[in-house]
């Protein structure tokens, strides 16, 4: 069982925006004629962020399809069953040591290993979006209108307003990564850059299957 930390190992670097990235952020404090799909934004500068924990929550989900370690309601691993879209919680393979084994309280990892830090905007990005905000009135987002054609008539309906990042904004990004007296660092650091490897190949944030969300990472471990 874990006991003594016995160090921190860093990942950091940028995140890409290659297309649109949009996390949505609530409307209950949206009045009428606001946006109806607005990003998660800085509550006092506006300014848009990857919460760490859409960053964790994606990477770790893409992680359990590759290893298959999507939670099937108990069933056993390799047996058909109804992937019930939650995180795995076994407490003993290397997904819930590094990302927490979700809701099982009994299980004997010790603290989870990776923490995943809210990314911000870097500061060229800063300058180039608050430009684009003078020049333009854009603020810090663009506002894409989609519609539902129909497939019958070809016709527009529906339209509606999404709010997005605009491609080419780049995020700064931190994860720490604690080590052990118990652990295999090297292999935690490979677990989290092959999520990170997948997460390039995957998108982040909504409607991916739609061109949003694909990202680059450029980053460094140290
Ligand atoms: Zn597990």
């Amino acid at each position: 069982m874990a006991t003594i930390l016995t160090k921190y190992r860093t990942i950091s670097g940028t995140i890409t925006c290659e297309t649109g990235l949009r996390i949505g952020g609530s409307t209950e404090s949206i009045e009428i004629g606001g946006m109806e799909n607005p990003i998660i934004r800085h509550p006092i500068t506006g300014e848009p962020y990857i919460p760490g924990s859409s960053l964790k929550g994606k990477v770790r989900s893409l992680l359990e399809y590759k290893l298959d370690r999507r939670d099937r309601r108990g069933r056993p691993k390799g047996q058909a069953g109804r992937d019930n879209g939650e995180p795995c919680e076994c407490g003993q393979c290397m997904i819930c040591r590094v990302f927490g084994p979700h809701k099982n309280p009994s299980h004997q990892l010790g603290p989870t290993r990776a923490l995943f830090r809210d990314a911000g905007l870097t500061e060229d990005s800063r300058a180039w979006l608050t430009k684009a905000q003078t020049e333009k009135g854009i603020v810090f987002a663009e506002v894409k209108t989609e519609n539902l054609v129909n497939r019958l008539t070809g016709t527009a309906e529906h339209p509606r307003t999404i709010e997005r990042v605009p491609a080419d904004t780049k995020f700064k990004f931190e994860i720490s990564v604690r080590i052990f007296d118990d652990d295999k660092e090297q292999e935690i650091l490979d677990l989290i850059e092959e999520g990170l490897a997948l997460l390039q190949q995957d998108y982040l944030g909504g409607s991916g299957s739609r061109g949003y969300g694909k990202v680059s990472l450029d980053y460094q471990v140290i």
